[in-house]
């Protein structure tokens, strides 16, 4: 304190000048013009809000969180129990055990016809830390990184976060929810440095493809300096056909990071587990961004992950199969409602209907002029907890997670209907 003291100060008016400091001095003025951009988003709002209205005794259903809700299969857990009991409870090296790394090189070539070597992989603590790896090494300032909307919101945080601007682009429900490859084309700069596809995508469910990804990856090819992030965390949660990914078309290794994970197929989103591949030195400064912020993913879960891998898929097939049965529930439920449009809806487990023809009509004397107050009436009036679009770049759009149980997702349908046929 006697530092800060001016030499000039009187001692006796010491105490008083220390009073000053303590009442002028604010802690959030110190924060960074980077903790703004990092909002805590409309999913959480409204995951809280139904706890909120629960603790008050309200009966409220929450389709809002994007989670499997099935445990982790036991094989699995047992396989992490076991190696605690074997002692890997200690760091991991920062790239993860080489041991995965070379089961996710096979599985990737396997699965996917994508040809990273081991050393081109780098398992991360969730996916969303692959996300934070792969912009943080790519994205300066004043990059600019196409996103398609609807996207998940994290994206565009993450790339803020970087100091790169974001370019997004919209797709409507009539085009399946997929910007077609001329408007992408049309959005390319010479500061374009990478396009951020979620294919299978949350929210909407999309799925791009071969024909589809090949016109973008013609876009990228065309452009010196510009790559791909193929974020493919919902490969495992398909109703039909196979996902196709981008970094397997030719030429396109190079130009692609592709992020993965075991949160939503595994039902592993606890356990924190995911991984990049792209070539070297990408890896190498994505591994050092890890290195800084956080260091290698758990020792045990990767212990866990190989298990996931190689043991029985009985239970990631028997966990699609129920999110398939409530895709058709919730379609029947959605497309019997007046107002409400959604096409088909391919893989994870979101519905994204479109309600711009109810926005504008009243309940009351309120006014449904957008999804967000849309969606506050619903959870507050009618006990379901839903997100508004604008949590993912499309505001005439809710979003309904339908992880949920089937007497869940009956009651929130019942509910949806009653309520939005009440509007006028
Ligand atoms: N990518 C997408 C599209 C997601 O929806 C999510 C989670 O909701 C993630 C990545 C994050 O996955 P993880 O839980 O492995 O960090």
């Amino acid at each position: 304190m006697a530092a800060l003291c001016p030499r000039s100060l009187d001692r006796a008016r010491l105490p008083s000048y220390r009073a000053a400091i303590m009442t002028s001095f604010d802690p959030t003025s110190l924060l960074t013009a980077r903790t703004q951009s990092a909002d805590e988003g409309a999913i959480i709002r409204m995951a809280q809000k139904s706890r909120d209205l629960r603790a008050k005794g309200q009966d409220v259903v929450s389709l809002t969180v994007g989670e499997p809700d099935f445990d982790t299969p036991l094989n699995i857990q047992e396989a992490a129990t076991k190696a605690m009991r074997e002692g890997f409870t200690h760091y991991s090296p920062v790239a993860g055990i080489p041991e995965l790394r070379a089961a996710l090189s096979k599985k990737l070539k396997d699965e996917n016809g994508l040809d990273y070597s081991p050393a081109e992989i780098c398992l991360t603590n969730g996916a969303k830390q692959a996300i934070a790896n792969a912009v943080l090494s790519l994205i300066d300032h004043g990059d600019e990184v196409i996103m398609l909307a609807p996207f998940w919101v994290s994206y565009e945080i993450t790339v803020r976060f970087a100091g790169g601007t974001p370019v997004i682009l919209h797709a409507s429900v009539d085009e399946d929810y997929k910007v077609p490859a001329k408007r992408i084309a049309a959005a390319v700069t010479p500061r374009t440095k990478l396009l951020i596809l979620n294919s299978p995508s949350n929210p909407t469910g999309a799925v791009w493809n071969r024909a589809e990804l090949e016109e973008i990856a013609a876009i990228v090819k065309a452009h010196p300096r510009m790559m791909v992030l193929s974020d493919e965390i919902y490969e495992y949660i398909m109703f039909g056909g196979k996902m196709v990914s981008i970094g397997s078309l030719p030429g396109m290794k190079e130009r692609t990071i592709t992020v993965n994970g075991f949160s939503k197929g595994f039902a592993m989103t606890g356990w924190r587990l995911g991984y990049t591949a792209a070539i070297e030195p990408i890896t190498r400064a994505m591994m050092r961004m890890q290195g800084t912020i956080t260091t290698g993913a758990n020792q045990f879960v990767q212990r866990a992950a190989l298990e996931a891998l190689a043991g029985p898929r009985d239970d990631v097939e028997h966990m699609r199969q129920r999110y398939q049965q409530r895709r058709d529930m919730v379609l029947k439920g959605l497309r019997a409602i007046p107002g409400v449009k959604i096409g088909d809806i391919p893989a994870t487990f979101y519905a994204f209907p479109d309600v711009s023809a109810l926005l504008g009509k009243k309940a009351g004397n309120h006014v449904m002029d957008t999804t967000d107050r849309l969606c506050d009436w619903l959870v507050e009036e009618h006990g379901v907890a839903t997100v508004p679009g604008t949590a993912f770049g499309a505001p005439n759009s809710i979003r309904l997670s339908f992880a949920a149980s089937e007497a869940d997702l009956e009651k929130a349908l019942t509910r949806i209907a009653a309520a939005l046929g009440s509007l006028q």
